[in-house]
């Protein structure tokens, strides 16, 4: 001990920084499904990775090295060498200790096209989006694809689910075209079968909450999320699926891993704004990209549970994701949306501020493969839109206008 001392400040008076201190990891999470799994991995701290692809026609392997790094004393001991992954393109997840301060984690697939990797932070968190192939096909695209095929027998061209649209007769028109064109919207509203509604926080994660009234974020935004449900069912033109039934804490990396693993095709975040000035009010949307806007960030850094600051670091991860994500698309969804909610709410209430539609690099819409958007209903840390968001009226407004939105952004009206 007294060797390692001398030697330690003999490096320090040398102004040798010491060794960065070690990583432990705390779990690893998996979502699989046939066409597409997201392994999430926590970790007490950053880590430094190398990894390595082997591809094959018939199965692929993926692993990696976690340096500096070890289990911390809570990881799951059922999980120290080998998960077994039931179901997806995904067979098991080996893990092992590769040298003394390493640990090496090995994916074994069936199949594997594509695959994207990022981390989150506050805490550390590595995600691995694996797909089967190549491009990743939404449930809508699948049905008119098969449509287009000849095939309209109820059977979708992948998965062999059964889908009550596809037997519908619909015009056949060509796939949505690249990016640019004014119809888009309109080509793409073809597919739209399902959409997935994720009412914002849930569980141990509050949101924001207003004291005064006792009101919670993640209360409004299941009751607005169920209210557009339920809507949405009456009108039986989408298949709906909510990311949390239920007062439960999903985890936000989980949120768009459950809408790309059910192939939807849209996804709708609903959440409640907050800030320290108490005069804002009014309902902004968000698609996801890279801001400047310091406003913007800072409503994503409280969304992603962040300091501002770190906001900034995810520029490298967000160039990575946004070359597979459905950018344009989303803009107009998003816009959509916007329109119609405040539209909407204008008819019924005077003061309804409209704050517009920006982006920001919302964690929850990190890896999205359909147009998604997130909406900040009303300001909760605002007098009076607390009042009317403690309202059933006012969030049945909410959801008819989201519902508006959808149905208009469907049917291709949605603005360039
Ligand atoms: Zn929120």
């Amino acid at each position: 001990m007294k060797r390692a001392l001398a030697i330690f400040l003999l490096l320090a008076a040398a102004g040798i920084p010491a060794a960065p201190a070690q990583a432990r990891l705390e779990n690893i999470r998996y979502y699989a499904y046939p066409e597409y799994t997201r392994v999430v991995l926590d970790l007490s701290r950053e880590v430094r990775i190398a990894e390595k692809v082997l591809k094959g026609g018939e199965g692929g392997r993926l692993f990696f090295d976690l340096k500096n790094c070890r289990f911390a004393l809570n990881y799951p001991a059922d999980k120290t060498s080998e998960i077994r992954v039931a179901a997806g393109n995904l067979q098991r997840i080996r893990i092992g200790k590769f040298q003394a301060q390493t640990i090496r984690v090995v994916f074994d697939f069936d199949r594997i096209g594509r695959y994207n990797r990022f981390t989150l932070t506050s805490p550390f968190r590595i995600v691995f989006d694996i797909y089967r192939q190549e491009e990743y096909v939404s449930r809508g695209e699948q049905a008119r694809d098969a449509r287009q095929a000849g095939t309209a027998t109820g059977t979708a061209a992948a998965g062999g689910q059964a889908d009550p649209g596809a037997g519908e007769a619909v015009p056949a028109e060509g796939r949505p075209a690249i990016s640019g064109t004014p119809s888009i919207a309109r080509q793409l509203g073809l597919g739209v079968h399902r959409i997935v509604i994720d009412p914002g926080h849930g569980g141990k994660d509050p949101g924001t909450v207003n004291r005064r009234l006792g009101l919670q974020e993640k209360d409004i935004t299941l009751d607005i999320g169920k209210r557009l449900n339920a809507i949405l069912n009456e009108h039986q033109e989408l298949e709906v699926i909510l990311t949390r039934p239920r007062d439960e804490y999903v985890p936000l990396e989980e949120r768009a891993a459950i809408a790309n693993s059910n192939q939807g095709d849209l996804f709708v975040s609903i959440h409640t704004n907050s800030a320290p000035r108490l005069s804002a009010r009014g309902v902004e949307s968000f698609y996801l990209n890279m801001t400047s806007d310091p406003w913007s960030m800072q409503v994503a850094a409280t969304e992603n549970a962040m300091s501002s600051k770190s906001i900034s670091d995810m520029r490298s991860i967000l160039d990575q994701i946004l070359r597979h994500s459905k950018v344009a698309e989303s803009r107009i969804f998003t816009q959509s949306l916007q329109e119609c909610i405040v539209a909407n709410l204008r008819g019924k209430y005077d003061a309804i501020d409209d704050l517009g539609v920006k982006k920001a690099p919302f964690y929850v819409l990190l890896g999205a493969q359909m147009p998604s958007a997130l909406v900040e209903v009303s300001f909760l840390s605002h007098r009076d839109e607390a009042k009317r968001l403690a309202s059933p009226e006012y969030r049945q407004a909410l959801a008819a206008g989201l519902y508006l939105g959808v149905i208009r952004f469907i049917r291709g009206l949605g603005k360039e």
